[in-house]
């Protein structure tokens, strides 16, 4: 697995050097809007924390990350209002994969697809 690159984009944005269209914060994840939504609703969310991918992240974080990072994937996807509708989860490990930004991001899709 590469190494983590600290000024790939979202570690950018996640510094604040970067804009985004933010949805949630708390002390272990972040939400914002896809600059290149695939559907109706298409949010990404990331952990605070410099993890790679989901293998790294599963492998290395702690337990207390672990468990606030994907508590907060399900409260963006509440408070997005698509729970009733129901939102896919995808994240992209490695490149071949299609992973393209290396920090571990899962992302929250739900409605029409988007060319
Ligand atoms: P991956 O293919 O790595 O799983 O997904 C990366 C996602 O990040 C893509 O859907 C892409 O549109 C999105 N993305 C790439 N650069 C930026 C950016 O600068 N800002 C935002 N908001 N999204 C980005």
């Amino acid at each position: 697995m590469a190494a983590y690159d600290p000024n790939n984009v979202f570690a950018r944005i996640l510094r604040g050097e970067l804009p985004c269209k933010k949805v949630y914060e708390d002390e272990f994840a972040f939400a914002f809007h896809d600059i290149q939504p695939k559907a109706e609703v298409h949010v990404l969310v990331i952990p605070k924390g410099a993890y790679v991918s989901l293998a790294d992240f599963s492998a290395t974080a702690p337990d207390a990350m672990v468990a606030g990072f994907w508590r907060a994937v399900g409260r963006v996807a509440r408070e997005l209002g698509v729970e009733e509708r129901g939102y896919r989860i995808a994240s992209n490990i490695g490149r071949e994969a299609g992973q393209i930004v290396f920090h571990f991001h899962v992302h929250i899709v739900s409605g029409a697809r988007r060319p």
